[in-house]
């Protein structure tokens, strides 16, 4: 059998880089660059040691949960490459307008019923504007508020407008999922009907009616280890409070359906990238988990990760949610959290101090 090696400078330079971090210390880009770069399997488990150790001591054994409503499926004016919703590819997903209130009152008694901390509206479509339909996702907020069963939040597009984010504020709306999906350099490749300012403008509306963000992306889309290392720093840039990592699921129709997998390794070593960029932050493993982590599915939380999507996804399913909260009890982990809680997160790296919220189809928090 051949002996694991462990490179005794890699171990050294990955163990520092891992004490400053736990310090309350930053991560420079050239070190993320660098630890991007790892290839060995030895190195990328001495990283994930590394990874696990500043989620527990920023994090605790608490891990937040978070599933979805499809509000509005389908038929969606925006071209997403990796998007079974959008009316530019034929794939059979279902369509069907705003949804009336039992389905989300459904939603919230079988989250309260799943310690699940938060769930968020979804709306297949560019954005959100004052009148009618602004009025209705107010109404499903406030009654989500109203059954006090879990925290109401939202990903629904593009916000062009100071006073929509201030009337979702108003209502209750706590975080507003609104991922960048991937680094300034690559997001072209992802979409083309709207830009990365168009999302960088939306996040800043909501910051400034002071709704907490959930914001993130894709990984394995044909990006770089660079693109994944710049989203990461764009979403300290943002002072992002949740981080869904989803992971495509390619799906037949969209121009990605023919994508190959990043490997296993890959997968873990960038959620842990991510936990050494942003210590304090929820990071949240989304959509694509099962068909891309398979068995290792456990071992994303070893990678860093605080937070998980449960329940089915926009247009395809999760495993069972209480396969999740086994996995998790397994690990001597605790799906039990606080949901109005944010106090330990962006707050501190957002002013740079201490450092010390798409299912690629998938949930609240994903894609909008
Ligand atoms: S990701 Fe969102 S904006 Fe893009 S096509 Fe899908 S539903 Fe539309």
């Amino acid at each position: 059998m051949t002996a694991i090696t462990v490179d005794a400078t890699h171990h050294t330079r990955i163990g520092d880089i891992g004490q400053r971090v736990l310090g309350g210390g930053q991560i420079t880009r050239d070190e993320a660059t660098w630890l991007f770069q790892l290839e060995t399997s030895a190195d990328v488990l001495d990283l994930l040691s590394w990874a696990n150790r500043i989620r527990e001591h920023f994090k605790g054994n608490k891990i937040h949960l978070c599933s979805i409503v499809n509000a509005k499926a389908g038929a969606c004016s925006e071209n997403c490459s990796f998007c079974a919703q959008s009316a530019f590819h034929q794939t059979g997903a279902p369509k069907y307008g705003f949804v009336e209130p039992e389905p989300v009152v459904a939603a919230a008694e079988e989250a309260r019923q799943n310690q699940v901390t938060a769930v968020g509206l979804v709306a297949a479509w560019k954005g959100l504007n004052e009148g009618p339909m602004l009025d209705e996702v107010c109404d499903r907020i406030r009654e989500l508020k109203a059954g006090g069963k879990t925290r109401p939040d939202a990903s629904l597009g593009l916000i062009k407008k100071q006073e929509v984010a201030d009337r979702l504020k108003a209502a209750g709306l706590e975080c507003y999922g609104h991922n960048l999906e991937s680094s300034r350099r690559f997001f072209p490749q992802t979409c083309t009907t709207h830009t990365f300012d168009d999302r960088l403008e939306t996040i800043g509306y909501l910051k400034k009616a002071g709704i907490k963000i959930c914001s993130g992306g894709i990984i394995g889309m044909g990006e770089t280890r660079a693109d994944r290392c710049e989203l990461a720093f764009e979403l300290k840039a943002i002072g992002a409070h949740v981080v869904p990592i989803n992971i495509l699921n390619p799906i037949p129709g969209t121009p990605f359906e023919k994508i190959a997998p990043l490997p296993v390794l890959e997968i873990l070593k960038t959620i842990a990238c991510f936990r050494f960029i942003l210590p304090r932050q929820e990071i949240m493993i989304a959509g694509g988990r099962t068909v891309n982590l398979r068995d290792a599915q456990s071992m994303v939380f070893m990678a860093g990760a605080s937070a998980l999507m449960v329940g089915n996804y926009l247009t395809t399913l999760n495993q069972p949610v209480e396969k999740d909260l086994q996995m998790i009890k397994d690990l001597g982990l605790d799906p039990n959290w606080d949901r109005h809680d944010f106090s330990d997160q962006a707050e501190a790296s957002a002013c740079g101090g201490g450092g010390g919220a798409t299912e690629t189809e998938g949930a609240l928090v994903t894609t909008k």
